[in-house]
């Protein structure tokens, strides 16, 4: 009983699993698909089924606050929104 990796299609067994998404994948192949970081299965935010991490990616793609204006690269969004709260 194995089964395929979404990521790479390659079968994947157990001591290489990973169950995020409802799906199993390679420990290797759980990144972000938008910066490649590795992710934690739950740990990871997910969009259209494939998993991003929460931040910067998830929330500059997709996030109320990560507004995509378009280019590759105009949507970098680094700083904590709270980082920025005068004391
Ligand atoms: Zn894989
Ligand atoms: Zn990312």
């Amino acid at each position: 009983m194995s089964s395929k990796c979404p990521k790479c299609d390659k079968t994947v067994y157990f001591a290489e699993k990973v169950s995020s998404l409802g799906k199993d994948w390679h420990k290797l192949c759980l990144k972000c698909d938008r910066c490649n970081k590795l992710l934690n299965a739950g740990g990871h935010a997910e969009h259209d089924g494939r998993p991003y991490c929460h931040k910067p990616c998830y929330a500059a793609l997709f996030g109320p606050k990560g507004v995509n204006t378009g280019g590759v690269g105009s949507y970098i969004y680094e700083k904590e929104p709270s980082a920025v709260t005068q004391p």
